[in-house]
This record gives C-alpha cells, sequence and structure tokens, in this order.
C-alpha cells in the first residue's frame, strides 16, 4: 500500500507511515476488532477471573478478590458453580509464540532375553 501523505511504499495493513508518521486509514476488515471475552493466559485457577480482568480492563487481582468475596458471602457453592460453567464455556485464550513441542516418546529398554539363568 502507499501512504496517503507521503505517498512512499508502507507494508500492507501498517497503522502508520514509517516515512512521515501519518495514521494510515485501516483496511475495513481490520478497523474493528472485536473484544472476546476469554480465558486468561495469566490463570491462578481457571484463567477465568484473568479473562473476566481482561475482559474488563481492570487489574486481574481485582476480579479475583470480588470474586471470592461473592463467593464467601454467597456460601461458596454459586460463586464455585458460576466459575465451572465459566470456565466451561469460555475458549482459553491463545498463547501467542508458545509452541508446544512434543517431547518424543522414550521407548523402553528391551528386557535382556537371554544370559540370565535361575539361581537354584
Ligand atoms: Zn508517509
Amino acid at each position: 500500500m502507499t501512504c496517503t501523505t507521503c505517498q512512499k511504499d508502507v507494508a500492507e495493513n501498517s497503522n502508520f507511515c514509517y516515512f512521515c508518521g501519518a495514521r494510515q486509514p485501516a483496511a475495513p476488515h481490520v478497523q474493528y476488532v472485536q473484544k472476546k471475552l476469554m480465558r486468561s493466559a495469566d490463570a491462578k485457577i481457571g484463567g477465568v477471573c484473568g479473562g473476566l480482568a481482561e475482559y474488563l480492563d481492570v487489574d486481574p487481582t481485582v476480579v479475583r478478590l470480588v470474586w471470592c468475596l461473592i463467593a464467601f458471602f454467597t456460601g461458596l457453592v454459586p460463586g464455585t458453580i458460576v466459575y465451572l460453567v465459566m470456565w466451561l464455556v469460555l475458549p482459553p485464550a491463545p498463547k501467542p509464540g508458545v509452541e508446544v513441542i512434543v517431547p518424543p516418546v522414550a521407548t523402553a529398554p528391551a528386557a535382556p532375553a537371554q544370559g540370565y539363568t535361575q539361581p537354584s
């Protein structure tokens, strides 16, 4: 794409020009990124409170504290059920840059088939 101000070439979907710093018009498909409620990668238990905090843009510790207080004053069971339901319903947060590497399966050494005689 071309900068609307200085007419120099910049990468596709750039928000700003590298040369003059002018803001570039956003492409229609990237203009509105909807915030999604999902579990947080920064999780103490299931990531529900962290995910809520990220969605509401507040400190996760505050959400955890409020959740604990509500759960405590409602007799623990409702808060726990709501937490479990949310944990089941919310999609897990993607972890950018974290590649899952499956370690090679260790093969057990073969048992010695010979060279062993039962002591009599
Ligand atoms: Zn420019």
